[in-house]
């Protein structure tokens, strides 16, 4: 199941990404035809607050999703309420290009990360496009709650 958020929807699209969900961002200039190029070429379902985006995307058969609200919360309820969100994939995605990140050697983050971080963790991940490093710390926790407050309330 890919995705792709408008340029509206930024923040959403980082939390998809948290989720592990394959999600495209547009940002920056791209018009609403090559949206739905993306959308028809990768099979990917359109989430849009654009009424007109929404009318032209389903013109061409497209599946996508209505999204009529600017709280992000309830943009996530509405994103995840029929999609079951695997705990083991958050964080499985880069959250700032939507590459999987892959599992590297804690000896290799040495240098990268602070020493407290590199102390009180033993996994971490590496995107390789944008040589960002990951890591299950205190932000992680707070994903895993916000995903359990969201889920509570579906
Ligand atoms: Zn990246």
């Amino acid at each position: 199941m890919k995705f792709l958020c408008d340029q509206m929807l930024g923040t959403l699209a980082k939390w998809m990404r948290i989720f592990g969900f394959d999600t495209f961002y547009a940002n920056g200039e791209i018009d609403d035809k090559e949206l739905i190029d993306i959308c028809s070429k990768e099979n990917r379902i359109l989430i849009t607050r654009d009424k007109i985006l929404i009318q032209i995307a389903r013109r061409e058969n497209l599946k996508t999703i209505d999204i009529n609200t600017i709280d992000i919360d309830e943009q996530i309820k509405k994103v995840i309420s029929d999609r079951e969100i695997d705990l083991k994939k958050v964080l499985s995605r880069c959250i700032l290009c939507n590459t999987a990140v892959d599992e590297i050697k804690k000896d290799e983050v040495k240098d990268k990360v602070l020493k407290k971080v590199y102390d009180n963790n033993e996994k971490f991940w590496l995107c390789k496009k944008c040589d960002k490093i990951y890591w299950k710390g205190s932000h992680y926790e707070n994903m895993i709650d916000k995903i359990n407050e969201i889920k509570k309330l579906l």
